[in-house]
């Protein structure tokens, strides 16, 4: 069977059992891989009604047909489970290498069930895998933990899904980090790991995926790299944010918390800004010529930040800048490390710092409820450290890491009319 390695992984954290199922090509052809395998297995193994922090929600693993294949766009993996923050279908995929690594190591999808009595990680490598402790990576920022299982297992090329210090604590924002700056962000699946006391899974392979017509394949990878400049310049010059400023114009740029869709700061955080100021590099996925990614480097000023972690994108540039009121691209760049470095997904974070921001503004919340925070919309320093204060559950940030629509109700006085996720 070609594009598969036909091996699925399961895994039993409350037994620690491991075993390999492989499914009949019918299933390959009928579901395809990726999001089609996360539906199939949370449709046929989360029991109706399951809490999604509780050991009987099932989180899934796969890459995509395609995943692992040498050619541009072949990096991505996807993640499902039962979503603690919307309560409904949660799935999120990511870039990087990890889903490559994966493929590589020789299963199609790896689907985990129960909860580990301890913290553990998930070790697959040359069509093996096996659960280790990671009493000693509890704790740890996704850099942290990535240095010290690459030092354990001896292999500076292992590749990791981890989870930060927020899935420890289920903050429901909560992501899966591939690589310290690739993010399957939504629906926040890095608590349901954190939940199952999973921290990571560290893959490292050497089978290549087998291809109907290799040849083929080199043949289009070699027209992709001699032509993708004539396609996708903007996107390696300006990366994901060089629509923002047409998104601006046409009034879809999210601003202030989706009161308004256009912003008077959208010149200072655009692409073309983020290119001619902070931007210190460019990052790339696996196999790809594009380098679409932002590298943002930051030694000195009010806000340092570590280029491992990446730079912001769109995304996160909408979330933390014009959807806060903020037109300044070195705060938007802490807390999209901080994000990284906590394993918290840039949007649903930013929401709900927005969220925070029109609360205060409309006396819902006061500074006795913020910690002395001004939490007015332009107001950087605030932002900044109220998305650390979500990613350690520290004061306010303990009710907005339930989520805006939890929070919500929380604080009351008609503050679900505020709540975007
Ligand atoms: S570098 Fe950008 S364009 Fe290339 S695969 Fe990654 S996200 Fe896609």
């Amino acid at each position: 069977m070609y594009g598969y390695a036909g091996k699925i992984l399961h895994v039993n954290l409350t037994t620690g059992q491991l075993t390999i199922e492989e499914p009949p090509e019918s299933f390959y052809r009928r579901y395809v891989g990726g999001n089609g395998f996360v539906a199939y297995y949370l449709l046929k193994e989360v029991p109706k009604g399951a809490d999604p922090l509780a050991p009987e929600n099932v989180l899934v693993m796969a890459g995509g047909t395609m995943t692992g294949i040498p050619i541009a766009g072949a990096g991505r993996s996807v993640v499902g489970a039962k979503s603690p923050l919307t309560g409904g279908y949660g799935e999120a995929d990511g870039g990087g290498f990890f889903g490559a690594e994966f493929r590589r190591a020789g299963f199609d999808a790896v689907v985990v069930k129960g909860k580990s009595a301890r913290p553990v990680y998930l070790w697959v490598h040359d069509g093996q895998a096996e659960l280790r402790s990671a009493d000693h990576l509890w704790g740890m920022t996704t850099m942290d933990c990535q240095q010290a299982v690459r030092s354990e297992l001896g292999d500076d090329n292992i590749r990791l899904a981890m989870i930060g210090p927020s899935g420890e604590k289920l903050v429901r924002q909560a992501c899966v980090i591939n690589d310290l700056k690739h993010a399957a962000g939504r629906t926040g699946l890095g608590a349901v790991m954190g939940a199952k006391n999973l921290k990571c899974i560290a893959a490292r392979g050497h089978t290549a995926i087998p291809l109907a017509d290799p040849e083929g394949l080199r043949e289009l990878a070699r027209w992709m790299v001699e032509h993708w400049k004539d396609k996708a310049w903007q996107l390696h010059d300006l990366g994901t944010d060089g629509g923002l400023l047409g998104l601006n114009e046409a009034g879809q740029l999210p601003t202030r918390n989706f009161q308004d869709g256009q912003f008077e700061g959208a010149d200072k955080i655009c692409g073309e800004a983020l290119r001619d100021t902070i931007l210190t590099d460019r990052g790339s996925c696996y196999a790809c010529p594009i380098s679409c990614k932002r590298v943002v480097d930051l030694k000195d000023g009010d806000f340092v930040v570590d280029g491992n972690y990446g730079g912001p994108e769109y995304e996160t540039i909408g979330a933390f800048g014009s959807n806060c009121g903020i037109d300044d691209l070195r705060a938007i760049a802490k807390a999209n490390e901080t994000c990284n470095a906590y394993g918290v997904d840039t949007i649903s974070v930013g929401m709900a710092v927005s969220f925070a921001m029109e609360c205060y503004e409309h006396g819902l919340l006061t500074k006795d409820d913020t910690g002395g925070l001004d939490l007015r919309f332009g107001n950087a320093g605030a932002m900044v450290e109220l998305t650390r204060m979500i990613c350690q559950r520290e004061g306010l940030g303990d009710l907005l890491a339930e989520g805006t629509e939890i929070a919500a109700r929380k604080i009351g006085k008609g503050a679900e009319k505020y709540a975007l996720n």
